[in-house]
């Protein structure tokens, strides 16, 4: 993967098993964010491939990809001037052709799985931080994703508001989504991760089960990041 001439990715390799969560660990700049867009073409990869369930992912189409791959933003990025409810529906009927009726059906369902049933109504600024990331997280599972991706998504959430939203997607991954998790949140990498990536100045340094990494890193690279972040 590169910006321009410049290289941010070199020789990123990683298998997610469907069902499983990967956490993302690694120093700002180390390219977690650049790994994520690179897998729903948020970012064309200059060479290399992304497979999904074994189809070349640079082979489907990007709003098909990006509703089989759901993305969730530390920004939320969600439409200010639309209720929850529409936020949540409005890729359906666009992306899905949905109808508007079935579209405004499923996605109240989704508002309350993600606890908002009550909220539906409300406008992203009347919401709070982690009710507006909860209304991010309803809009993507409203497409039925494959895989969910997670890019800090709780770093601009006030403190209080952190473990709600940490632990909605801990009991999505329990429920058997397949995760891919950029996080700065290692008590819920080494909790909730069956694989934790460390990433640093763009290749994967370190690659294996939370208790491993966390417990025995091998490179003086992680050694140092996890005595910078512990
Ligand atoms: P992380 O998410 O780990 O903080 P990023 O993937 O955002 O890292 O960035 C990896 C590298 O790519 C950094 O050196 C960053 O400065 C650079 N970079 C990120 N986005 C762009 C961009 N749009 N244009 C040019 N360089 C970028
Ligand atoms: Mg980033």
């Amino acid at each position: 993967m590169a910006y321009g001439d410049v290289d941010v990715l070199r020789n990123v390799s990683l298998t997610v098993a469907p069902g499983t969560t990967t956490c993302i660990i690694g120093p700002s700049g180390s390219g977690k964010s650049t790994l994520l867009r690179g897998v729903n073409r948020l970012h064309e990869p200059k060479s290399g491939d992304v497979l999904l369930a074994g189809e070349s992912a640079l082979q489907v189409k990007p709003d098909i990809l990006r509703a089989r791959i759901g993305m969730v933003f530390q920004h939320f990025n969600l439409f200010p001037d639309h209720t929850a409810l529409d936020n949540v529906a409005l890729a359906l009927w666009s992306v899905k052709g949905t109808s508007k009726a079935e579209a405004r059906e499923r996605a109240r369902r989704r508002l309350a799985e993600v606890g908002l049933a009550e909220r539906a109504d409300h406008r992203p600024r009347d919401l709070s931080g982690g009710q507006q990331q909860r209304v991010a997280i309803a809009r993507a599972l409203a497409m039925e994703p494959e895989v969910m991706l997670f890019d800090e998504a709780t770093s601009a959430l006030d403190p209080e508001l952190v473990k709600g939203v940490l632990n909605l997607m801990a009991g999505l991954g329990r429920r058997g989504m397949t995760m891919l998790v950029v996080t700065h949140e290692m008590n819920f990498a080494r909790k909730v991760a069956d694989q934790v990536v460390f990433m640093d100045e763009g290749e994967v340094v370190e690659m294996g089960p939370p208790t491993e990494l966390f417990d025995n890193p091998r490179s003086e690279r992680l050694q140092r990041f996890l005595s910078e972040v512990l």
